[in-house]
C-alpha cells in the first residue's frame, strides 16, 4: 500500500492534558470499533463495565455518548483507557483523531483535520508551501470499487490545483479566482468521467499564459459589488447552528460588510506576511476533499466549498482587523480557524448548508467574484 501525506503529517503529537479546546471535551459521540469492543466486553474490570454501560448501537455501529464531555478523562487530561489498558486499546477514532484518511485501492490518503489546536498551529505556522510526499506501508489494499481511471486524472488535476494554490507569484485573490473560474469546465468534465478533458484541463491550467488569462479576465468580469458578495458569504454562516460564538461573529460580519470593503486594502497590506495561512487553508480543503469527486462526481461543490471556506475565514481575520485597527495576533487567529473547522467542517449539517447554495447557484462564481475580483 502506498501513503500519500502531507509534509506536516508525522509533525504532529497530541498536546493531551496541555490541550486548551481538548477534542475528548466536545461532546461528540464516538464510534467504537467491533475489536475495541469486543476487548472492553472481555476485560472483567470495574472500567471494562462502565466502558461497556456507556456504548450504544446505531443503525449497526456502536457509539460511545458522552454528551458532558468523555468520563474517562482523568483530571489532568489524560485517558484513563490509555492509562490502563495501553494506546493500541482505545478505539481507532480516538487513537487516529485528528488525522484522516481516504482509501482507493493500494492507495491510502491521510491529513490532519484543522478541528485541533495543534494542526492549526502546525497549517499556519508552516510558512513555506505544504509539499506531499508517499512512502510504501505494510497495509492490505482496501477492496471497496472505484474507477481508476479516473481517480489517476482527479489526482493529477488535484496536483495543478494546489499548485495554482501555492503560485505566490500571484496574490492569494488572484489564485482563488483561477480556481472559481475553472470550476465549470471541471465539473462538467468529473460528471461525464470525461479523462481526457480533464488531462486537457490539467495541462491548459499548468501554463502560466493561461492562468493570467483568467485572471485579466476576471477582473474585467467582475459580477458583484464586493459588500454584496460578502454580505451573501456572511448570510451562509450566519444561518449555521453553532456551540460556540462564531454565529455572532459572522452576524457582526454582515452587519458591517461596508466597513469590511474600506478596510480591505490596509488588512490585505498588514496580512501580507500571512498570506501562507490562507493559502495553506486553501490547500488543505483541496487535498482533502476534491479526492471524493471520483466516487460522488460533485467537483464544484468541493472547489466552491474549499473556496467559500477559506474566504469566510479571511472574512473572520478582517473584522477583527477592522474592529481593533490591528491584526489578531497569531494564536487567536488559529484559534478562529480552529473554531471553524470543529464547527462547520465538521458539522454534516452545516456543511450541507453550503452545499446546497452551491448547488443551487447562490454560492458561485458571482459571489466569489465579488469577493476577490
Ligand atoms: S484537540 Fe488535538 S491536541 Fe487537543 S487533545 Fe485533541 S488531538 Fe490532542
Amino acid at each position: 500500500m502506498l501513503l500519500r501525506y502531507p509534509d506536516i503529517f508525522f509533525d504532529f503529537k497530541c498536546l493531551c492534558g496541555g490541550c486548551e479546546d481538548n477534542c475528548c471535551q466536545m461532546g461528540w459521540d464516538i464510534e467504537i470499533d467491533e475489536d475495541t469492543y469486543t476487548y472492553y466486553k472481555g476485560l472483567g474490570t470495574e472500567l471494562g463495565r462502565r466502558l461497556c454501560e456507556n456504548i450504544y448501537e446505531e443503525d449497526g455501529a456502536l457509539y460511545m455518548g458522552q454528551p458532558e464531555g468523555c468520563p474517562f478523562m482523568d483530571g489532568e487530561g489524560l485517558c484513563s483507557v490509555q492509562l490502563e489498558c495501553g494506546a493500541e486499546h482505545i478505539s481507532e477514532i480516538c487513537r487516529e483523531h485528528p488525522r484522516f484518511y481516504e482509501w482507493f485501492g493500494d492507495v491510502k490518503e491521510a491529513g490532519l483535520g484543522l478541528c485541533c489546536e495543534e494542526v492549526c498551529r502546525l497549517v499556519m505556522e508552516h510558512e513555506k508551501p505544504i509539499l506531499f510526499t508517499e512512502r510504501e506501508i505494510d497495509e492490505a489494499a482496501d477492496e471497496l470499487e472505484f474507477d481508476r481511471e479516473l481517480f489517476r486524472e482527479v489526482r493529477k488535476l488535484r496536483d495543478r490545483l494546489i499548485d495554482i494554490a501555492q503560485d505566490r507569484g500571484m496574490s492569494i485573490s488572484q489564485r482563488m479566482m483561477i480556481l472559481a473560474y475553472s470550476t465549470e469546465d471541471i465539473a462538467d468534465a468529473v460528471f461525464d468521467r470525461d479523462v481526457k478533458r480533464l488531462a486537457q484541463l490539467s495541462g491548459m491550467l499548468a501554463i502560466d499564459g493561461f492562468r493570467m488569462e483568467i485572471v485579466i479576465h476576471s477582473q474585467q468580469d467582475r459580477h458583484s459589488a464586493p459588500e454584496r458578495a460578502m454580505r451573501m458569504l456572511c448570510s451562509i454562516f450566519e444561518r449555521m447552528e453553532y456551540m460556540g460564538t462564531l454565529g455572532e461573529i459572522f452576524a457582526k460580519c454582515k452587519g458591517m460588510t461596508d466597513k469590511l470593503e474600506q478596510c480591505r486594502d490596509s488588512f490585505e497590506k498588514a496580512y501580507a506576511p500571512y498570506e501562507h495561512e490562507l493559502e495553506n487553508i486553501l490547500v488543505y480543503f483541496i487535498w482533502r476533499y476534491f479526492i471524493k469527486c471520483t466516487r460522488d462526481l460533485s467537483a464544484a461543490e468541493h472547489i466552491f466549498s474549499a473556496l467559500i471556506c477559506t474566504a469566510a475565514v479571511r472574512v473572520m481575520f478582517m473584522a477583527e482587523f477592522c474592529e481593533r485597527g490591528e491584526l489578531p495576533d497569531g494564536k487567536r487567529r488559529q484559534w478562529l480557524v480552529k473554531e471553524f473547522s470543529k464547527e462547520i467542517e465538521y458539522d454534516s449539517d452545516n456543511m450541507d448548508i453550503i452545499y446546497e447554495e452551491i448547488q443551487e447557484g447562490r454560492a458561485d462564481l458571482m459571489m466569489l467574484g465579488g469577493l476577490f475580483g
